[in-house]
């Protein structure tokens, strides 16, 4: 890391600085000139080295990495990147949700999971987390979720009764709550956990047939958790520790990888599907649409400005390239504006000119200007012109959509015939974990509810677990009511 070389310090336009230890002064005992630019510019750079962090998922460090399609998936999409044998250089994200950058990476959260592929035909991302479902459905309500896991506007405090109430009051956040007051809510590591997309995604192939998807990057190093003690006691020895692994791990040559499998779902189906497919709250279940082999993810190299190429990634859900939709999934809608938005307010306009954000692909687009453009534009810079601008169509599948019509109304989701909040959580605690990790979940909740939450939230979330499972939600009553008995 630190060899040796001749260089001397410049300023940042290239010339030599001067000294950097010792200001320019009037005589060694007199003041500090003002044309010491040199000086001004180290000061005037330090104040301006912070940039607003993210809103959410603020704490969380990467990697970059290679993917490779070891199966024929043709039959099910044209995507560059998804044809036999295609080696894509990509970047991955992880993340805590709630925390700010400073905060410790193992406390109970969700984890961010973002990749970013530098295909052939544009970059691909794909903005997951490592749950295969989320809190709420509607975007609507998304700014109101975070705000309640966040800081209070008094204290400034976290708030568990904040939380619950907002969680109480949405039962559709009922299966990610499970999921998150389970084992896999303080995954060992980032090497220890799944990614999932968890949206619906629409593929479609070079004949113009299609599929709904969902994708599951499933960890070659198996899945390993923090119990909340042993979390507890690494949040105050090493704040940093998930980081710290990663880093550490690809330093020392072991290259963690995930394989990637999809569900598919033939388009038709959708529509008479037991479960809404499209609802972020739900998942397929694997008998219903098992998981097919794709190919698989390996990080290999770590960033050495982690400030330029992890800070300034900016993963956005609208990056889709050809061969690949969206779907109904309201929340994916949302995000395929918000994201966008929240760099060019985080990065600035030009925020896709950042090397690590930059398609690897020529870029024929009629943007030009705003503030920190680097690429120039050349004429002619409007559409349609008789001057030789970027004209052609697209020769190959347009982005896949799909049929919709009726009134525009504000409404939730039609319900499918097995639509409830209540059922797949409740399948989760009951046929999924087993009697430890069931101990694990119940003496995790009792624990939360205890730091903080009072009446009415916690006659509520009584009532919400005893609906997820009635045996889980009478221990978590009777645990809380013993507990707070004994204080
Ligand atoms: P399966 O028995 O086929 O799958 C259960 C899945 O649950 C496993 O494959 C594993 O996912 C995941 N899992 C195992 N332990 C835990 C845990 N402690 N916390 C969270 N997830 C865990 O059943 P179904 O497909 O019918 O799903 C049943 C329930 O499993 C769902 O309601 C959902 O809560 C959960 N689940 C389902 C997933 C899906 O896409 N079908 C994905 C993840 C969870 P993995 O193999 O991805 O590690």
């Amino acid at each position: 890391m630190s060899e040796k070389n001749d260089f001397y310090t410049t300023r940042d336009s290239g010339a030599p600085a001067g000294s950097n230890e010792h200001s320019l002064t009037v005589g060694a005992a007199g003041p500090i000139v003002l044309h010491d630019h040199y000086l001004i510019e180290q000061m005037a750079q330090f104040n301006r080295e912070r940039i607003p962090e993210r809103q959410p998922h603020a704490k969380g460090s990467g990697a970059f990495g290679t993917f490779e399609t070891t199966e024929d998936i043709s039959e099910y999409t044209c995507a560059a990147l998804f044809q036999p044998g295609v080696k894509t250089e990509m970047v991955a994200r992880f993340s805590t949700v709630a925390g700010e950058r400073g905060s410790p990476d193992t406390w109970r959260d969700p984890r961010g999971f973002s990749l970013k592929f530098y295909t052939s035909e544009g970059n691909y991302d794909m903005v997951g987390n490592n749950t295969p479902v989320f809190f709420v459905k509607d975007p609507m309500k998304f700014q109101h979720f975070i705000r309640s896991q966040k800081r209070r506007a008094d204290n400034n405090l976290r708030d568990h009764d904040m939380q619950w109430d907002f969680w109480t009051l949405s039962p559709e956040s009922a299966h990610q709550v499970t999921w998150l007051m389970g084992d896999r809510g303080i995954p060992k590591t980032w090497r220890h956990m799944n990614g999932y997309s968890s949206h619906t995604y629409l593929w479609v192939n070079a004949q113009g047939v299609k599929h709904w998807v969902k994708y599951h990057f499933i960890s070659d190093q198996g899945i390993e958790y923090f119990t909340q003690d042993d979390a507890d006691q690494m949040a105050g020895q090493d704040s940093d520790y998930h980081m710290r692994d990663l880093f550490d791990s690809i330093a020392n040559g072991d290259r963690p990888s995930w394989t990637l499998k999809v569900q598919l779902m033939p388009y038709d189906d959708a529509v008479s599907y037991r479960f809404n497919p499209f609802d972020l709250t739900k998942v397929w279940p694997h008998s219903d649409y098992p998981l097919h082999v794709v190919g698989k993810m390996t990080l290999h190299t770590n960033p050495t400005d982690n400030h330029a190429q992890i800070e300034q990634a900016a993963f956005e859900p609208n990056n889709v390239v050809p061969g690949i939709g969206f779907s109904p999934d309201r929340m994916l809608l949302g995000r395929v504006f918000s994201y966008a938005d929240a760099h060019r307010a985080r990065l600035g306009v030009n925020y896709k000119q950042i090397p690590v954000n930059a398609p690897r692909n020529e870029v024929h687009s009629y943007s030009k200007d705003g503030a920190m453009r680097i690429n120039p534009v050349s004429d002619p810079v409007y559409a349609p012109n008789s001057k030789g601008g970027p004209k052609a169509e697209y020769p190959g599948q347009p982005e896949p959509q799909w049929a919709a019509d009726g009134d525009i109304v504000r409404s939730a989701y039609v319900d499918h015939p097995e639509d409830d909040d209540w059922g797949q959580p409740g399948t989760l605690v009951r046929e999924v974990m087993d009697d430890a990790a069931r101990d694990r979940l119940v003496d995790n909740v009792v624990g939360h509810l205890l730091d903080g939450v009072s009446e009415p939230v916690l006659a509520r979330a009584f009532e919400y677990w005893s609906r997820i499972d009635p045996d889980v939600g009478a221990r978590i009553k009777a645990g809380v009511t013993e507990k707070a008995g004994e204080s």
